[in-house]
């Protein structure tokens, strides 16, 4: 017997596939990870990898679906406004499972069935009716397996915690979102350049370095989950003279009421000094955005400018607007290692505004190099997300484990 699962996301297939095992001991396990309706795609790629890691981890051959989501979009076309198990579901559910059935065929599978069967939200009997109704003269059989009775649901909840697997905090689609999340959903929809702190693209960063570190190397890791204050750029320009000038903006600057008008007082320092609204502009020797080291408390709208418009700046009134966003968000921290080794270096998991950052190409190289030290003991690596913003994460691991940790020197890195 053969049996293909359509998988839809890690959580839900964690305690599933262990227990189908269990109760198919001869039997052929192959996932199909076939989710198009999961938006945005950052997301579709957070789940897909944190499904890989555990397919990796039971030994389970894993496949990955197109992401037509264009067909989906249409497939669920004059729904849109449904609620959660209504209409646009049972047609979700149509879709994916269809497709499962023909790669079933393609793959010489028995049967099929699907892990969305695990899920607390979904009900069961629409799951039932929509997998019997694909198979039907297909020759596969529809296996509606209900794991979830029996405490099924809390060892669900129970494993993805020990495993650490990313839990989504909405269904999966773009309509979904909009319902579940209700009016905080411009974060998930937006995608920056490079991986801003609290980021999916941060995230997905940590996770593909945990896989890596994990599945290829066989080495131990740990993630630990941080709150901060998250500081966000919306929008931002300094004129001069009629001029917009090449800028960044220093994080934990706050928003500008408007348009701010301001003459210059004085320069100290590289720093010059404006006769309004707290305005400051930071002479660089070139253009780029710097990490903060430490958040100094300061919050006063800066703008990080090249010195060669020292002399513009001097003698001409600025003019600023500025839309930035402060508030509460979590990130995330990721040890390679033992929390015992001699020696934890950190690496910022997050990039700067100019999307400087270490790459995963680096990191691979890294830790290929320092594999048999790390399983030694001797070292460790703490990647830790939103590093920019003044190393809260790190100084959250210092305090949660009492290790001290430095910094790793790489000349790539910032
Ligand atoms: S809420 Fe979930 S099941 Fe329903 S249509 Fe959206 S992704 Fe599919």
């Amino acid at each position: 017997m053969k049996i293909l699962v359509h998988i839809c996301c890690a959580p839900d297939a964690v305690y599933f596939l262990k227990k189908l095992r269990e109760d198919y001991p001869q039997s052929q396990l192959v996932g199909f990870f076939y989710d198009p309706n999961i938006h945005p795609y950052e997301e579709y790629k957070l789940r897909f990898l944190e499904t890989q890691r555990i397919c990796k981890e039971l030994r389970i051959e894993l496949h990955e679906g197109e992401y037509d989501l264009e067909g989906w979009l249409g497939a669920v076309k004059g729904y849109e406004e449904e609620p959660e198990r209504g209409k646009r579901c049972e047609l979700c559910f149509d879709y994916r499972l269809l497709r499962s059935v023909e790669f079933a065929g393609e793959v010489g599978a028995t049967h099929l069935t699907t892990t969305l069967l695990m899920s607390p939200k979904k009900e069961f009997l629409m799951l039932k009716e929509s997998g019997e109704k694909v198979c039907k003269g297909s020759g596969i059989e529809f296996l509606a397996l209900d794991y979830r009775k029996g405490g099924g649901t809390q060892e669900m909840f129970r494993l993805s915690k020990e495993l650490e697997i990313y839990h989504q905090d909405y269904c999966g689609c773009i309509y979904g979102l909009f319902k579940q999340k209700k009016g905080e959903v411009q974060w998930d929809l937006l995608s920056s350049g490079g991986r801003r702190p609290g980021s999916k693209e941060e995230l997905l960063f940590l996770k593909e370095v945990r896989l890596f570190a994990e599945q290829e190397l066989r080495l131990p890791c740990r993630e630990w989950e941080f709150g901060f204050l998250n500081w966000k750029l919306l929008s931002g320009k300094l004129e001069v003279g009629g001029e917009a000038l090449p800028s960044f903006v220093r994080p934990y600057s706050p928003s500008i009421r408007g348009v701010l008008k301001a003459d210059p007082l004085e320069k100290v320092g590289n720093t010059i000094y404006y006769s309004r609204g707290g305005l400051r502009v930071v002479l660089m020797e070139s253009l780029k955005d710097e990490p903060l080291e430490l958040f100094d408390g300061l919050c006063e709208p800066t703008f990080l400018v090249p010195a060669e418009y020292e002399g513009l700046l001097l003698k001409n009134r600025a003019v600023a607007t500025l839309q930035t966003s402060i508030g509460p968000d979590k990130s995330i921290l990721l040890l390679v290692g033992s929390q015992s080794a001699e020696e934890i270096e950190f690496l910022p998991a997050d990039t700067l505004q100019d999307c400087r950052g270490i790459s995963l190409s680096q990191v691979k190289d890294i830790l290929l190099k320092e594999r048999k030290d790390i399983l030694k003991g001797s070292k460790a690596y703490l990647f830790a997300g939103a590093s920019s913003l003044g190393n809260p994460g790190v100084r959250y691991f210092e305090k949660r484990t009492g290790r001290k940790v430095s910094p790793l020197v790489c000349s790539q890195t910032f």
